[in-house]
Parts: structure tokens; sequence; C-alpha cells
């Protein structure tokens, strides 16, 4: 299995130019070659993978379950591949889509280690022209952007930084070596999913280990364990089913749903049923009862759970009380899972830092300084997360219509129709795009669903002779009307939290996933289908 890029430029004409190699770019080539498409498929990274190449950090592991977090286009990959954990470790899923890129002899159009750097809409041809950093100018009549919800590392800009002199590092750019930490003093910025799934870890490593906490989160034990042979051969007995049910479900896997309100069971009953989700471990915590994301009420109830699990955790009273949120509702900044995270706080060579208090002032050539004191690091680790949604996208030179460009467009947020298209920019398809459930879901399943519309698309366009299509402006301002809608009915607009763009200084405050459901979302979206595309204009 090689990795090396091909290296050669490329002047030629495709049908489809699509971006990114990760879960997303990689189905969505393996549907053009069956459609008998010719496409390239650009590659910033110098191997497949996309998140799983790039997230390397200590620890990294998804928290959707394994079975439930694989492709299911192919009934013999999904029976062939065995997993080993609950949870997949990054290791395991970067050699499964490695597998899945071989399997189905993807590789031989994929151009790596080459960055798009801008798009641009030809209206006397309807095809767009595709520029890269290695100097490729190609054109295509279809651009698809594969280039993912979280793909954009930001790294905070800090007074001082260039004149560190230890080792820094970010976990969505770990190094592929690996990090040896032993003997020295580290310290990690964050504690969102990444931090939280690291930080245990380069305790174990490291002399001492500062964790500059900003916000605190509400994470939920993962009780990973190897994969029980006996659930194995029961998904794959009936695999198809199993996917059927994530498919119609509200978050792309099947957990156990609770019609009742938080509020309208006794205390000892909801203590029951919160415990229960905590010793199951996982994500499912969040659908303990049905009102947890939609009144704040019901929400404080899990909040208070949280709060006394940490208390109880954590043996330092001060300590714990600074890893308690308090200021948002559980799971409007995505839940974390963690293993081992609060106990953590127990080591002697684990301090927290809590920067909201006295925020970090400065890197300095030692270490880092807060208003309040100064910290002498050897290693420096960022997990402070990603410009998400719209980062990687508005990090291309996009120009549609008339030259307009998209960063214009969405300067006060992202405009979609259904999240997979915008008006003024017609051919151009986003995967998982702003607008659509994409990060509120088993990130496989909308990526399946979204490919497969797109793919349908197109068949849709060639049987009828059309060279293009475009949402209408009507239709965009809909949708946006109602991804608005439905998200400020519940509780999640309340966080300070990537989905409201609120992580990265200056961007627009607008919760930019749909969360009316993946099961329902894909109704609608067959729906527009079934109607001939309603909301777009077919172009002859
Ligand atoms: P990505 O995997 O992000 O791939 C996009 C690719 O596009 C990247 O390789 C990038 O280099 C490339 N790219 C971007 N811009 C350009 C450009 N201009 N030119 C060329 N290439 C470009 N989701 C879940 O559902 N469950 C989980 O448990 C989960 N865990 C996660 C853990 C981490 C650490 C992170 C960061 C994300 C996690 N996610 C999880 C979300 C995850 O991103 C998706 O599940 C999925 O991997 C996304 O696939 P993708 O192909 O859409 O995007
Ligand atoms: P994140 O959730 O955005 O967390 C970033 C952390 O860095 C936050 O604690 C943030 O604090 C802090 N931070 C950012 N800038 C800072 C600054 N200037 N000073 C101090 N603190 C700062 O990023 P992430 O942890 O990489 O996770 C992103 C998403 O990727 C997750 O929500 C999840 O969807 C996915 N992910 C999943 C897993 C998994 O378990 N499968 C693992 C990793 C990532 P504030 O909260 O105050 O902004």
């Amino acid at each position: 299995m090689s990795e090396s890029p091909q290296r050669e430029r490329a002047t030629g004409a495709f049908d489809v130019a699509v971006v990114g190699a990760g879960f997303a770019g990689l189905y969505m080539l393996y549907r053009l070659r069956g459609l008998g498409l010719s496409a390239r498929l650009y590659e910033a990274g110098g191997g497949v993978g996309g998140t799983w190449f790039w997230n390397r950090y200590p620890g990294a592991r998804c928290d959707v379950e394994s079975m439930d977090y694989s492709y299911s286009f192919s009934d013999e990959l999904q029976q062939e591949w065995k997993w080993t954990e609950r949870y997949a470790s990054q290791p395991e899923i970067l050699a499964y889509i490695g597998h899945v890129a071989d399997r189905f002899d993807l590789r031989r159009d994929i151009q790596l280690e080459t960055r798009v750097t801008a798009a641009f809409f030809d209206e006397a041809t309807t095809r767009w022209a595709i520029q890269t950093d290695r100097g490729d100018r190609v054109s295509a009549r279809f651009c698809i952007m594969a280039t993912g919800c979280l793909s954009d590392a930001q790294v905070p800009k800090l007074e001082g930084f260039e004149t560190f002199e230890g080792k820094w590092y970010h976990t969505g750019h770990w190094p592929h070596e690996g990090v040896d930490f032993t003997g020295q003093r580290v310290g990690v910025i964050g504690t969102g999913s990444s931090a939280i799934q690291s930080i245990p870890l380069i305790a174990r490593q490291a002399a001492h280990l500062f964790v500059f906490q900003r916000t605190p989160n509400f994470s939920v034990p993962a009780r990973n364990a190897p994969l029980d042979p006996e659930y194995e051969r029961q998904v794959k007995s009936s695999y198809a089913e199993f996917r059927r049910q994530a498919r119609e479900s509200r978050v792309g896997f099947v957990v156990e749903r609770n019609d009742q309100s938080a509020l309208e069971v006794s205390s000892e009953e909801r203590q029951r049923a919160y415990e229960s989700r905590w010793s199951r471990g996982g994500l499912g915590f969040n659908a303990t009862f049905a009102d947890l994301l939609t009144s704040k009420e019901a929400n404080d109830t899990a909040a208070e759970f949280f709060r006394a699990k940490i208390q109880a955790i954590v043996r330092d009273a001060a300590v714990a009380e600074m890893l308690s949120p308090r200021d948002y509702p559980v799971g409007t900044k995505r839940l974390c899972v963690d293993t081992d995270y609060y106990d953590t706080f127990n080591r002697d060579n684990v301090t927290l830092v809590d920067v909201r208090r006295a925020p970090i002032e400065a890197i300095t050539r030692h270490g880092l300084r807060t208003r309040e004191a100064e910290y002498e690091l050897d290693s420096l680790v960022f997990a402070t997360g990603f410009d998400a949604m719209t980062g990687a996208l508005l990090g291309i030179d996009i120009r549609g219509r008339a030259g307009a460009t998209l960063r214009e467009k969405w300067a006060a947020g992202p405009r979609t129709y259904l999240g997979v298209a915008t008006a003024g920019f017609p051919n151009l398809f986003t995967i998982t795009g702003p607008g659509s459930p994409s990060v509120l879901s088993n990130m496989i399943v909308s990526i399946e669903q979204h490919v497969d519309w797109i793919a349908d698309c197109l068949v849709y366009l060639r049987e009828r002779g059309l060279g293009g299509i475009e949402a209408s402006v009507d239709a965009e301002d809909e949708w946006v009307a109602h991804v608005n809608e439905v998200g400020h009915a519940t509780l999640y607009p309340l966080a300070n939290s990537w989905y409201m763009g609120a992580n990265v200084p200056g961007k627009p405050r607008i919760f930019m996933p749909y969360v009316g459901g993946v099961g329902a979302y894909r109704q609608k979206c067959d729906d527009v289908a079934a109607k001939g595309y309603e909301g777009f204009a077919l172009i002859a």
C-alpha cells in the first residue's frame, strides 16, 4: 500500500473534481466510478483518511460504536472487516479506510499532497476551473467538496507564540511518528473531546501536565472494551436491517430512546435512568429523556447528575468544582466520551489551570503566562479545535456566477439549500455541508446519504441531457429559515460552541448544523429529488 503522492501535474478535463480524501471523498469517488464518470480527487494530506489521517494524538478514538461507524455501501466489506473494540481507535479506522481505498482500487484517481486553492465557475461553459497549490489547472463539470466539517485546525493567535523554544503540537496535525513526553513538563490548552481523550494518556507519560481550561465539559465514560463476538455476529447476520434503522434514526445510530420527560418521573427514577446510561457509557446518555435538549429545566437535572459524578470522582473539591460545567446545558457543546478523564485530576503530576478566570496572556520562551502565573513547559499541545463546518470550504477561493465569492456570500453565516448546494454556485456540492445534520450524527451515515443523493442527481441530469443544477434563492432562504427555526427550538444556541461558530474569533454566531434528525432530513432530500429536484433550477 503506497502512500507516495502522484506528483504529475494535471491539466485535463474531468466530469467531476472531488476535494478531500476522507470517508466522504472516497465514497464519492467510488460512486462516480460506478457511474462511469471521470473524476479526479485532490487531497491536501499525504494519505487518505481525512480526520483519521490527521488526528493521531494519543487516545484518538471514535465515540460512535465501530459496528455503526463504518460504510454500509458494500455488504462484502461490512461482512469481511473485523473491528476489535467497541469503539475503534484512530489507527484501526485509518487501516480500515486504507483497506477501502485498496479494495475498491480508488487510489489511482487520488492526487495526494495537493491542496485545492481555487474553484471558479465559468458560466459560458457551465464548468468549474480548479487550481491547486501544485500548479494543477483542471476543469470539471461538477465540483464536489468533501473537505470535512472538522478539518481546519485552529491554533489561537497568542502573543509571543513564535518565541516559544519548546515543541508544540495541534491534536489535529499530530506527528506520524508519535510524541514521547517522558520526563517533560507538558501543557495542554483546551478541554474539548480531543483534549479529554489525550489528557489521561499524556498524564501517564509526562513528568508534569498542566491543563489550561477555559470551559469545562460534560464527559461520559466510554466503557470501551473488546468487541463482543456475539454482538458482532448478531449485527452481521442482520446488517441490512441494522443499517436501515440507523438511516431512519435521529442521529445515525440506534440508541434506546425514552419518550418521557425528565420532569415527569420521580427523582429516584430519574437518578436510576442516568446511572444506567452512565454505566452503559457513550453518547446514548443524551437520549436518557426526550426533552434533555429542549427543556432547560429537564437538562438541569442531567447537569446536576454530571456534577455529582465529577465531585464523587475528583478528590480535591476545588478541582472538582473547576471541572464542573455550570454555564451551558449538557449536550449543547458536543458531549465528550472519555476513559479515565476526571480521575486523571487525582494524579499528583496533573494541575488544572482555570484560564477563564485568569486568561492566557502570552506564550513565552519557556512556557506560558496567564494573568496570574507563569508556567514552564517543554511541550505545548493545542487541543483547540477547528474552524468547523465552514473553515475548509472558505479556505478555498470559490467563485460562482458573475465571479461572486462564497466568502462574501457567507460573510454573515453559511447559506445553503439542504446543506448540499448553495444558490449562485451551480454544479457545486458540499458533502455534509452546513445546514445538514452532519456533525450532529454518526457522520458515516450522513456522508453516505449525501453521496448517494448527489450520485442520483448526476444520473438524473445525465439521463435528461442536462448540463447542470443550481439551488434557487427562494428554496435556500426557506431552508435557512427552517434550519434556524428548528435549531432555536432547542437549547443548542445557549452554548458558546463550535456548532455556533463561537470558538473562532469574529465568526458569525449561527447554529450551523440541521437538528431536524437524520431520518426526517433524508426523507426531505428524497422528496426533493422525487419532485424533479424541487427548489433547484435545472440548466440545459
Ligand atoms: P474529513 O475526514 O475531514 O476529510 C476531509 C479531507 O479534505 C481532509 O483530509 C483534508 O485534508 C481535505 N481537504 C480540506 N480542504 C482541502 C483542500 N482545499 N484541498 C485538498 N484537500 C482538502 N464523527 C463521528 O460521527 N463519530 C466520531 O466518533 C467522530 N470522531 C471524531 C474525532 C475527531 C478527532 C475528529 C476531528 C472528528 C471526529 N468525527 C467523528 C467527525 C469526522 O470528521 C467524521 O466522522 C468523518 O471522518 C468526516 O469525513 P469527511 O470525509 O467528511 O471529512
Ligand atoms: P473543541 O471541542 O472545539 O475544543 C477546543 C477546546 O479548546 C475547548 O475547550 C476550547 O475552550 C479550548 N480553546 C480554544 N481556543 C482557546 C484559547 N484561545 N484559549 C483557551 N482555550 C481555548 O475541539 P476538539 O476537542 O478538537 O473537538 C472538536 C470536535 O471533533 C468534537 O466536538 C467532536 O465532534 C470531534 N471529536 C470527536 C472525538 C471523539 O471522541 N470521537 C474526539 C475529538 C474530536 P472553549 O470551550 O472555551 O471554547
